[in-house]
């Protein structure tokens, strides 16, 4: 394992933040060895950092996984580790011949986020292909699987961020494959991708910033009087909603429209912008500070919550 004191934690915003401790580990038995040297320190385990905002620097052990392999367990099946990047899995699989995972081509982060996550495009949502997920019990250091259903996946969303958050490392996942011909949706995905959304590495960001918002049939359609232009679509509830929101129907409004409507495409504050490719996206402009970001992500939602009476919710987990 390595670990190095006072290290600048990687994240695709390109945010300045440093790990009193930056832990990263090759084995579960280093993993298990880590959380016990640091059983009473605070902890954060991240992947690429593609879907964190630090706020300021963390004051405990930021581990990181450097287990990156993955294998097939039958024809159907094939199980990858937690710091394996997904889209290097999925490039891998596709020039192999096999298909399933190629909606999510060129989801930065990493297998490990990809089931707390619920990562989803085009369609495809990680829950759609995970079969089942296998974690490590921070407290007791056993191993313990999740299936499907137990890790009750929502939309960009898993028991992981809840009941199970900070008590589970989540150390692979097994996803279901077959065999079958996925290149040209792969390319075509990275194609549009590359022409709406910013480059990991040359723009910095975590994706959508927001996530689109569900709204009760009733609200949905009263805004639709008022906007018959309006994008919407029908959700169904069980899939992506919690038990408390499945009584009425829910309608999804992209929140890139709303954000649009409110004028915000293109605009900045301080080093921080709206995507003007892709209003969703909050962008790192220039040198942009965690506050910046903050701020024009809780203007903008205030804008949205002002004209259109929804609330907006970063998908970006502040840290
Ligand atoms: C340009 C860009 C485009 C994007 N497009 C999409 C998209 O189309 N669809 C989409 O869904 N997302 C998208 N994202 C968001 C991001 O890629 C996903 O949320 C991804 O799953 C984050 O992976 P990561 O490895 O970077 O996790 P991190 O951001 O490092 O961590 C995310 C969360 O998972 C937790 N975590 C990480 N690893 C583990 C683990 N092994 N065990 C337990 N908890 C863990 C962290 O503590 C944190 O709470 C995009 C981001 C960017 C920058």
């Amino acid at each position: 394992m390595q670990a190095v004191s006072n290290y600048p934690i990687p994240n695709t915003f390109g945010i300045d933040a440093k790990a009193k401790l930056f832990i990263e580990y090759y084995s579960l038995d280093e993993l298990r060895q880590v959380l016990t040297e640091h059983k009473n320190e605070r902890i954060l385990h991240i992947g690429q950092g593609s879907n964190l905002l630090f706020t300021k620097d963390f004051d405990g052990v930021i581990l990181h996984s450097g287990m990156a392999r993955a294998k097939f367990l039958d024809d159907e099946t094939v199980e990858a580790q937690n710091g394996l990047r997904l889209d290097d899995m999925i490039a891998q699989l596709t020039d192999m011949g096999y298909c399933g995972l190629e909606k999510l081509s060129l989801i930065p982060g990493e297998v490990g986020a990809s089931a707390v996550q619920n990562v989803g495009a085009y369609g495809c949502e990680a829950k759609d292909v995970i079969e089942r997920v296998y974690t490590l019990d921070v407290e007791t250091l056993e191993e313990h699987v999740f299936s499907n259903a137990e890790c009750q996946f929502g939309y960009r969303d898993s028991a992981f961020k809840h009941e199970l958050k900070g008590r589970y490392i989540v150390t692979s996942v097994v996803y279901k494959v077959k065999p079958g011909d996925a290149v040209k949706t792969r390319e075509e995905i990275i194609e549009t991708r590359n022409g709406k959304l910013p480059k990991v590495g040359e723009v910095g960001s975590a994706g959508s910033f927001f996530m689109n918002p569900f709204v009760p049939a009733e609200q949905a359609n009263a805004l639709l009087a008022l906007y018959p232009d309006m994008p919407h679509f029908e959700v169904k509830p069980s899939n992506n909603l919690k038990q408390s929101q499945t009584t009425s129907n829910y309608i999804k409004i992209p929140a890139a429209w709303l954000i649009e409507q409110c004028g915000w495409k293109g605009k900045t504050l301080g080093g921080a912008q709206v995507w003007p490719k892709q209003p969703l996206v909050i962008v790192n402009a220039n040198n942009a500070s965690a506050q910046d970001i903050i701020d024009l992500a809780a203007q903008v939602a205030a804008s949205v919550q002002e004209k259109f009476g929804i609330t907006i919710r970063p998908e970006v987990n502040y840290i």
